[in-house]
């Protein structure tokens, strides 16, 4: 089998490559990937996904076979902005191609793991899918500014819950098992306004606050490693305020903080660790999580809470193990395993939902939202094999 999937997918490269280096050429900034999914959707449909649609949100979801077990791949089809065009030795939407190497914005974070993904069903096509799977392939939107909320929709709104989920982003060809999660608070004082000629007659809450900053900086300094996935950190971000003009005492502030966690930490833990501060005991602050109201390009608005969890999955998974197995006899080596330091969907897929998760993509992770963004096609062709020896290993 080893040789088959090796032979069909050196057939496809060059397919892979033009069509890859095409759906660069389409600007997809989050909330903004409308062309881009016509476009992806238009080569499932070539290559013969037996259903291809798109979802309310704007997801795409194409599957291959009519097997119980879902089995999905997904890949985010949403990239960050370019940033100074200055930075940029290539044009980020030309889709350049030298010495084998695809450069342009999204070619490493994620595109070209969606394009591997969608053209590891072709192989599969091929090679005949098992009876008792489908493969479902995602070309899900909304990644870059709320990771999971597609996933969210899909599995919640649209009902699918795959038995399992490959995210496709850049690992080096490695297979991932967990991300650090993150969460914003935002902590918030009253007090009394007065005229600020006269500021001993209020009561001010920015005055509250300035404690509590403190005690956040410390707290950061005490949190400790708890898992493989690191440290947990906290900052803050941004301290507001509203008083009745700038000459009166302020009669709320507020701060918010950027938390990221780590093994055992969740959003109940993070948030009573700040209620539990002497500063923020002793003016009787509250603590909130924020919640958003974001919109998709298609017109739909969806709430999203700004928590999303980390993930780890045991290294001895079921899921795991098959992943290793694959690798090991498609390339005749051990694979590597270890965790990303990015987020991604697997926020919601493992550490909201529990769906067994893990991660396998083309392109190193550094070049992900840089002006470097390139992924090999070396790469774009290993990730083919990898995806189809997965679905056939989990037969
Ligand atoms: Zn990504």
């Amino acid at each position: 089998m080893k040789e088959k999937i090796e032979q069909i997918a050196e057939s496809l490269k060059e397919d892979v490559v033009k069509f890859l280096r095409e759906i660069i050429t389409i600007p997809s900034m989050s909330g903004k990937e409308e062309a881009v999914i016509q476009r992806i959707k238009k080569e499932m449909e070539k290559i013969g996904y037996h259903k291809v649609r798109i979802d309310p949100m704007g997801n795409l979801l194409g599957i291959m076979g009519s097997g119980k077990r879902i089995i999905a791949l997904d890949g985010h089809c949403d990239t960050v902005g370019v940033g100074n065009p200055d930075t940029w030795e290539f044009d980020p939407f030309k889709g350049d191609y030298h010495d084998n190497i695809i450069y342009g914005r999204g070619a490493c974070d994620q595109k070209g793991g969606l394009a591997s993904a969608i053209y590891a069903g072709k192989i599969l096509k091929e090679i005949g899918i098992p009876d008792n799977i489908s493969l479902l392939v995602t070309a899900s939107v909304l990644e870059e500014d709320f990771e999971g909320l597609c996933w969210q929709y899909i599995i919640n709104e649209g009902k699918i819950r795959p038995e399992a989920v490959l995210l496709t982003e850049p690992s080096n060809l490695q297979i991932k098992i967990g991300q650090r999660g993150r969460m914003e608070m935002k902590v918030k004082t009253r007090g009394i306004s007065s005229h600020g000629s006269t500021p001993e007659r209020g009561e001010n809450a920015i005055y509250k606050i300035a404690p509590i900053i403190r005690d956040i900086e410390q707290l950061n300094k005490k949190l400790h490693s708890k898992s493989i996935l690191g440290k947990g950190t906290i900052t803050a971000t941004d301290v507001m305020s509203t008083a009745p003009s700038l000459c009166a005492v302020a009669d709320s502030a507020a701060l918010h903080l950027d938390r990221r966690l780590t093994g055992g930490e969740t959003m109940d833990s993070s948030v009573n660790e700040i209620l539990n501060l002497p500063s923020v005991k002793t003016v009787d602050a509250g603590v909130t999580v924020p919640e958003y109201n974001i919109k998709s390009y298609t017109g739909l608005v969806y709430p999203v809470k700004a928590y999303y969890p980390m993930w780890l999955m045991e290294e001895t998974h079921p899921l795991v193990r098959s992943a290793e197995r694959a690798y090991q006899e498609q390339f005749s080596q051990k694979a590597e395993v270890g965790v990303w330091a990015f987020s991604t969907n697997g926020v919601v897929t493992k550490g909201g939902e529990d769906i067994p998760t893990i991660g396998f993509g083309p392109g190193k992770e550094e070049f992900a939202h840089t002006p470097y963004d390139q992924v090999s096609e070396d790469d774009l062709v290993k990730a083919m094999e990898f995806y189809a020896a997965f679905i056939l290993e989990l037969k």
